[in-house]
């Protein structure tokens, strides 16, 4: 053996590779890995083509610099490689692969993967003092070299499109997945609603019903068959009766979610095909079967799978690059948090999933998702069946208002409501045009049918305006809540709906018909509503800012440029800054950091300095309140005057498509999630006598609730947003994977 090789292996030095089905997002955790560990000094290689590099060595394992992960954060698949690697499965071939990693100094391992490649971590791991041994005892390396490295440290990041890992709510490639599907749903929708017909739709699941079931729930589809949930015996005929009952109360198409492993109680696979042939027997409906196989592999990374996966590449460095190992290696995304998990169980728990299904166990396969799918699938079940369309006289009056800014997802939220509502029993109401319009007694009851395909729409059907009420309008709004016997009030809007509502509520005292349980849902752009990480739009208006900086960036591909974006957020630095972790900006201005002369200083003199020294692209965005002095414009022209001829500039304003555009599956689902809970605590209210009113929302791993009176001491009303930002911890995320360290502004 090369006798320098035997010099090395005191310092970190980090392995990463991509195993398995490739998933989207992919790319963004392998960058983060590497500049993670660059940022913190270590070392690290990309494994080429999964296990087998490991096992072939040579050219197989390559040290990477900070730009060899440049421009891949848009592309699907994965750069480093991918591989099923049966050798890998047998002791020689992990030894193999130890030979080869010891001969890089590297004992540390970030491994994005399923659980096929998270179990060949866990032999690789539990078996490496003992592999090491017998290279020693082979003569293979030598006892120093063993000696130095002791232990393997590992983390591992699931990659898989599936979303099948027990423990975690998302695992990389899932969301982007699930944007295909819906896409797919959505154009079938359009002409399946022009010829009354029916589709049935084969997506990927084997063992797990997740894309399924979300796909059936953002697209408002009218029948669901998963793996862990197989239908009770009959379910044919209650198929069909349902789809009639759907047509019959105003729908004009009939979707079918097939997951690709679903089965019947008795473990017969049930095929899409099969759908097909009874809905055409029984209903005499034109069907059609579509099977949507590796389009879901395939595209552009969402934004959600950019931001997401860089901040678990981040996770993973630090985990095996920190001194001591923590007992959670495997690193997930739960709720809007990572989460932890014993890389064993994780496997474990997955690979029961299949065989309880197998053993009829369907119990125990859907509490392994998690309580939020079980309640996904009950939601989903309420909402596709019409079961009672006229309200009797005892039901309560619930109605639906808009308010603050427009976001994308309010549609959705409002046919989930009105669906919900319905199912439980409720008369459910519309109030047209926000405030004012109530104000002016604009409100009409919602059946069943009327909101049929709103679930894709971008837009506020019901209208909205940003206006919180004057203290003159109380008295008529309170007497049009009277007049129409309004019981309960679901807000689902931005800042001025929030404020709104609290102004009602503390005006109670003074008109009593404002004593009604109110219940205030996050539903902005901005998302700077307090009591929820992230409101309802959000995650669309991520997907239209990421979808101007991949195409600006392109559109620089021959020049050497600097690009200014300028977000949507008012005040709130969050489409900023995890836009710009997710379009991998270099420079990212947010209100909440301000922008001085003196970081302009620096920052232009490192952009000066970047661009002398070959570089071709700097991407910066600037949130659209981060300053009133140093505007998009006022940025730009500096950065072009003091650029001269090394670099130009260009401004990108990305204004309101943010706001329009059809709502991502992540906030329609996180809508409809928010409309069961809050139709849950008005119903808690209603059964108590009471009339509380509440701000909800995702926080952590959860959905939870605050009461109204506290709402205002945790907003910063100057700048109007919350005064706790969970995001801006993301800042560290951004800071490790932007700059090099060596080349950062320096101040
Ligand atoms: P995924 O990681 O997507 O679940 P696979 O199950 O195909 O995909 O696993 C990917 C690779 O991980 C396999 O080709 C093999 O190299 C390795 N692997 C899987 N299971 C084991 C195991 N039990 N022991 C060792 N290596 C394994």
């Amino acid at each position: 053996m090369d006798a320098t090789v035997e010099r090395i292996g005191t310092g970190k030095r980090v392995g990463v590779l991509t195993s398995g089905g490739d998933a989207q997002g992919m790319n963004a955790a392998v960058r983060a890995v590497v500049r993670t560990c660059l940022s913190h000094g270590a070392e690290v290689y990309a494994i080429y083509e999964g296990y087998q590099g490991m096992i072939d060595g040579g050219d197989g394992i390559r040290r990477l610099q900070w730009g060899d992960v440049s421009n891949i954060l848009h592309r699907g698949g994965t750069v480093i490689g991918t591989f099923r690697s049966p050798e890998f499965r047998e002791r020689d071939g992990r030894r193999r692969a130890a030979a080869n990693l010891l001969r890089h100094g590297i004992d540390r391992l970030v491994v994005i993967g399923g659980d096929g490649s998270l179990s060949g971590l866990n032999a690789l791991s539990a078996e490496w003092p003992e592999l090491l041994d017998e290279l020693v005892a082979a003569g293979e390396v030598s006892r120093d070299l063993a000696d130095a490295h002791p232990a393997l440290r590992f983390a591992g990041l699931v990659g898989s499109i599936d979303n099948d890992l027990v423990g975690t709510d998302m695992t990389i490639g899932a969301d982007t997945a699930l944007h295909r599907i819906v896409d797919a749903i959505d154009a079938l929708t359009s002409t399946a609603a022009s010829h009354q017909r029916s589709f049935v739709v084969e997506v990927m699941g084997r063992h797990c019903g997740y894309l399924a079931l979300m796909a059936a729930i953002a697209g408002g589809c009218d029948y669901v068959l998963v793996p862990e949930n197989p239908p009770e015996d009959g379910w044919e005929d209650r198929m069909c009766a349902e789809l009639r009952r759907g047509r019959r109360a105003g729908r004009r198409d009939s979707i079918v979610i097939v997951a690709e492993g679903a089965t019947d109680r008795s473990g017969n696979p049930i095929r899409a095909d099969h759908v097909k042939q009874i809905i055409e027997e029984r209903l005499g409906e034109d069907t059609r079967v579509t099977i949507l196989g590796h389009v879901q592999r395939g595209g552009t990374p969402s934004a959600f799978d950019r931001w997401c996966s860089s901040v678990l590449g981040y996770e993973a460095a630090l985990e095996v690059i920190g001194d001591h190992p923590s007992d959670g290696p495997v690193i997930g995304w739960r709720g809007n948090r990572v989460t932890r998990l014993p890389l064993l169980e994780a496997v474990e728990r997955t690979r029961a999933v299949p065989v309880d299904i197998a053993a009829g166990n369907f119990a125990a396969a859907m509490a392994a998702r998690g309580g939020s799918f079980a309640d996904m699938f009950a939601i989903f079940r309420e909402m596709a069946e019409p079961s009672r369309i006229d309200a009797d006289a005892s039901s309560k009056r619930i109605a639906i208002i808009h308010g603050g800014g427009l976001a994308p997802g309010m549609n959705p939220i409002a046919r989930a409501a009105v669906r919900l509502g319905i199912s439980r029993g409720h008369t459910m109401l519309g109030v047209h045009g926000g405030f004012p319009g109530l104000r002016d007694g604009r409100i009409a009851e919602l059946e069943w049918g009327d909101v049929e395909g709103w679930t894709g729409d971008g837009g506020a059907h019901l209208g909205l305006r940003r206006e919180i009420p004057t203290v003159e309008e109380l008295y008529a709004i309170s007497r049009a809540l009277e007049e129409h016997k309004v019981d309960a009030l679901l807000v689902a809007g931005g800042w001025n709906a929030y404020r709104s509502a609290h102004l009602l509520y503390s005006e109670r005292d003074r008109y009593p018909a404002f004593r009604l349980p109110i219940v205030c849902l996050p539903a902005s752009i901005d998302n700077n509503l307090p009591g929820s990480d992230l409101s309802v739009g959000t995650d669309t208006a991520l997907k239209a800012l990421v979808d101007v900086i991949d195409g600006v960036k392109m559109s620089a591909e021959a020049a050497h440029r600097m690009f200014v974006v300028e977000t949507m957020g008012r005040w709130c630095g969050y489409l900023a800054l995890v836009g710009g972790l997710a379009g991998g900006a270099e420079l990212v201005y947010l209100h909440e950091d301000g922008i001085t002369l003196d970081r302009l200083n620096r920052d232009v003199s490192w952009a000066v300095n970047s661009f002398a020294g070959g570089r071709q692209l700097v991407l910066a965005v600037r949130n659209e309140r981060a300053n009133e002095s140093y505007t998009t414009d006022v940025l730009a022209r500096i950065f072009e005057e003091e650029g001269g001829n090394l670099f130009d500039v260009r401004q990108a304003v990305v204004g309101h498509q943010q706001q329009g555009g059809a709502p991502t599956p992540f906030d329609r689902l996180l809508g409809t999630r928010l409309v069961a809970r809050a139709l849950a605590l008005i119903d808690e209210e209603f059964a108590a006598g009471t009339t509380e009113g509440y701000y909800i929302g995702l926080v952590g791993a959860s959905l939870s609730h605050r009461p109204l009176s506290g709402m205002m001491a945790e907003m910063d009303p100057v700048f109007r947003r919350p005064k706790q930002q969970w995001w801006l911890g993301l800042r560290d995320v951004v800071h490790a994977v932007a700059v090099q360290p060596g080349d950062r502004p320096r101040g």
